[in-house]
């Protein structure tokens, strides 16, 4: 009897294992987002960190971001077939990071499409190489040239994707969070999709350029939007004013570095105290700080 109990309980398990499907919310009529946890990517989560979701029009699903490693993008595509029979036909990819496209080919063989900036396969093909490499000692994932899917759509300014009476529209981004931004707006909502270009209480990360990013900001903070959705933290409902943390600390970042670098400071001294004074008010400061001014000081050493 006993036996026959522990069977059953590990056929239950696997059973559940193979259907692990994605936890999701519906935040607006017809918009799914999973929130990721606010972590640093590590073996114990395996990069599934990021928020990740989709958008479900009449005819048609998009995916925005896979996950963070391949059983994320499972877990997504089973919580889309839990909701709707509708085909996927685009999976968009927000940027190059790990945490956003590693559940990729989960979609393979559903007959989408890959969506990404002009810029992002370059991305890709530059990194691949060292992302895999690295993935099972960082993430505890192993993974093949077959998971890291580059664009079958590429954007180089404004494109408009028609998921049936939804017209979803999308903008690549000059160099900011990264050098491959993408960004989508759903128009029946007035939803912002901002992923990495905005953070909320994870500190944000430079990978693209610092100038760049705030100007981006700039041109955003003009803008008013019902919902937006960040890469990493909660659902905004109060922009620009949301983004006014990430702003002051990016702001802060430039300004320190540049009289920073006035003064002739060397960088391993700069680490040390730039941005120091926003410590207690983010959430992975120590893994991302001392990054952020290195990057920050190679983009501005050369400045006039
Ligand atoms: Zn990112």
């Amino acid at each position: 009897m006993k036996y026959l109990f522990s069977v059953l309980v590990l056929l239950v398990s696997l059973s559940l294992k193979a259907e692990s499907v994605l936890s999701v919310n519906e935040i607006e009529p017809g918009i799914y987002v999973h929130w990721g946890v606010q972590e640093f990517s590590d073996t114990k989560n395996h990069g599934a960190i990021a928020n990740i979701g989709f958008i479900i029009g009449q005819r048609c699903v998009a995916v925005i971001d896979s996950g963070g490693n391949p059983e994320q993008g499972k877990a997504l595509k089973n919580a889309i077939e839990n909701v709707t029979s509708k085909p996927i036909c685009y999976v968009i990819n927000t940027h190059v990071h790990p945490d956003h496209i590693y559940g990729n080919s989960a979609f393979k063989d559903t007959g989408a499409k890959f969506v990404g900036h002009e810029k992002l396969a370059r991305a890709m093909s530059a990194r691949g190489d060292y992302y895999l490499q690295k993935a099972p000692e960082l993430l505890g994932i192993k993974l093949s040239a077959q998971d890291i899917i580059p664009p079958d759509i590429t954007v180089s300014n404004h494109l408009d994707l028609d998921l049936g009476r939804r017209k979803l529209k999308l903008t690549a981004h000059p160099p900011a969070h990264t050098d491959n931004d993408l960004s989508v707006y759903d128009q029946q909502t007035d939803t912002l999709w901002l992923a990495d270009l905005l953070f909320i209480e994870h500190l944000p990360s430079i990978d693209g350029s610092l100038k760049g990013w705030l100007a981006e900001m700039d041109k955003l903070e003009s803008k008013t939007f019902k919902t937006v959705i960040p890469g990493h933290g909660t659902r905004v409902t109060n922009w620009p004013k949301a983004m006014q943390p990430q702003k002051e600390y990016l702001n802060s970042l430039l300004l320190e570095t540049r009289t920073a670098i006035k003064n002739g400071v060397f960088l391993e001294d700069a680490v040390k105290s730039i941005g120091l004074s926003f410590k207690d008010r983010w959430k992975l400061f120590d893994e991302f700080n001392r990054k952020n001014v290195t990057k920050a000081y190679a983009e501005m050493e050369w400045e006039d």
